[in-house]
Parts: structure tokens; C-alpha cells; sequence
């Protein structure tokens, strides 16, 4: 179970969010909507300390990271437990696919090179992209590429996948290989935290839908209830916006 108690983010004076709580079950998807510059992306990032947060706490299966004094060690073990995809996919370009998956491997989870290698390529085959192991992120297609993101993520067997809009960048034709992965993921019981503008995607796949607004959680439940009963007149117009 990952649980996430009053946590506040500030840059210089500006604060994003203050004392959100959110509190996750194994195998849960949890989708993130909302407006624009309203502290999503800050959010996923704090969960991974791609950002730091300023205080709360952070608490994913025994790792317990109390961010107003983080112990490095607490720090590393977090993001073994939660793996990023990036909505621009952030591939190392000088490496092949096989590469971006099997560097990860090596690096955080400790596998020597061959073994690396193989584990790379067998997520490689799962993900439909085998074929492709020795191309380089420029020889791939925007869906393709992400696919790569995602079973980069996937590698690290992470408690929590942290998904930041992975299909926004991509053209549309690429859009539905890449849901479908992240559909396949979610059978498989993999618990995710989705920032998306995919509205219909967030009613097909997640358990639950977070509406956030001005840094805050404003209205949160099933798919059904948010987007056909919704409460909130922030939310309202944001449907009406979006839809
Ligand atoms: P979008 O839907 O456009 O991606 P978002 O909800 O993901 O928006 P964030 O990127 O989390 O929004 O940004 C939240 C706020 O924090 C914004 O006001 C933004 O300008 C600010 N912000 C984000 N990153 C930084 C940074 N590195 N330094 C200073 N301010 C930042
Ligand atoms: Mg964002």
C-alpha cells in the first residue's frame, strides 16, 4: 500500500500544493485530470524526488521517507519502488532500445551486464518490440518509443508506475498502441498513478479519478460518479472544457 500524508511543495514563495493525503491499494489505478499549471506533474515528480517536496511523508510498502529531513538511502530506495514515464519519453538517444531498458537494470537493481541484457530484451517481448532491441530511439516511431518508457519503467518491477501525461506527445496515430499497453499493465495488477488528459481512457481504465484544482484534491471516485455526476463547479467546468 503506498500512502502519501500532508505533502507540501513550494518553489521560492509560490506553493503548488500544501497537506495533500493520498493513500493508494496494490494493484489500484488512479487517474489525475485537471487544468493546466495546478501542480500534477509536481505531484508525480515529488513521488519519484524528481522534485523534492518540502514536508510530508511518503510511505511505500517498509520505505518511509519523511521529507522535510530525507535520508539519502530512503531517497534511493523510493525510486526503486517507483518507476517514471515521461510524457517525452526521455530516452537516452546514444543508447538502443536494449540499452534504455538494460542501463536502468544495471544501475538500480544491480544485474550485471549480461543478465541485464537478457531481462531487457525478454520485457523487449513482451512489449512487442523484440524486433527492435538493437534500434536507436531516432530508427522508432513516437509510439514505439514510448512503448520503450514504459517497459523502461516496468524493468524496475516498481511498486508504483508514475505515468505523466505518456501519450500527449504523441501523434495520434501512435496514441492507442501505447493505452493499450498501459491497459495490459493494469490487468497484470500494476498499481498506477496516471496524470492524463485521455478522459475516455481514465473512464475505461482507472478505479478512481482525482480531480485537481488550484494545488488542492477537489473531488475524487469512480470514474462513473466523476464524469456523470459531478459536484464541484470547477469540475463541472473543466468536463465541459475538455469535452
Ligand atoms: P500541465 O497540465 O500544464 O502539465 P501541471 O498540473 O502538471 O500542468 P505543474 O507542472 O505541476 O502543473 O506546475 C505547477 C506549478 O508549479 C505551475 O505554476 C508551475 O509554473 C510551477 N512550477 C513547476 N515546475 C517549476 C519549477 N521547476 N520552478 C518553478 N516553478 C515551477
Ligand atoms: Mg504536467
Amino acid at each position: 500500500m503506498i500512502n502519501i500524508k500532508k505533502l507540501t511543495k513550494r518553489f521560492g514563495d509560490h506553493t503548488v500544493f500544501s497537506d495533500l493525503d493520498l493513500c493508494i491499494n496494490k494493484g489500484e489505478i488512479v487517474a489525475i485530470i485537471g487544468p493546466s499549471g495546478t501542480g500534477k506533474s509536481t505531484f508525480l515528480r515529488c513521488l519519484n524526488y524528481l522534485d523534492s517536496a518540502d514536508s510530508g511523508t511518503i510511505t511505500i510498502n517498509d520505505i518511509d521517507v519523511n521529507c522535510q529531513q530525507p535520508k539519502k538511502s530512503e531517497i534511493l530506495a523510493l525510486r526503486r519502488q517507483t518507476g517514471f514515464v515521461f510524457q517525452n519519453y526521455a530516452l537516452f538517444n546514444h543508447l538502443t532500445a536494449q540499452q534504455n531498458i538494460s542501463e536502468g537494470l544495471r544501475i538500480v537493481k544491480g544485474l550485471d551486464n549480461q543478465q541485464a541484457q537478457q531481462r531487457a530484451l525478454s520485457i523487449l517481448t513482451d512489449i512487442g518490440l523484440a524486433d527492435k532491441a538493437r534500434s536507436y530511439p531516432a530508427a522508432l516511431s513516437g509510439g514505439q518509443q514510448q512503448r520503450v518508457g514504459i517497459g523502461r519503467a516496468m524493468a524496475l518491477d516498481a511498486e508504483l508506475l508514475l505515468l505523466d501525461e505518456p501519450t500527449s506527445a504523441l501523434d495520434p496515430l501512435w496514441v492507442n498502441e501505447v493505452l493499450n499497453l498501459i491497459k495490459q499493465l493494469a490487468q497484470q495488477q500494476q498499481t498506477m498513478l496516471i496524470v492524463t488528459h485521455e478522459l475516455q481512457f481514465a473512464r475505461e481504465v482507472a478505479d478512481r479519478v482525482i480531480f485537481m484544482a488550484d494545488g488542492q484534491f477537489v473531488e475524487q471516485g469512480p470514474p462513473q460518479q466523476i464524469f456523470n455526476h459531478p459536484n464541484d463547479p470547477r469540475l463541472k467546468a473543466f468536463l465541459t472544457q475538455i469535452g
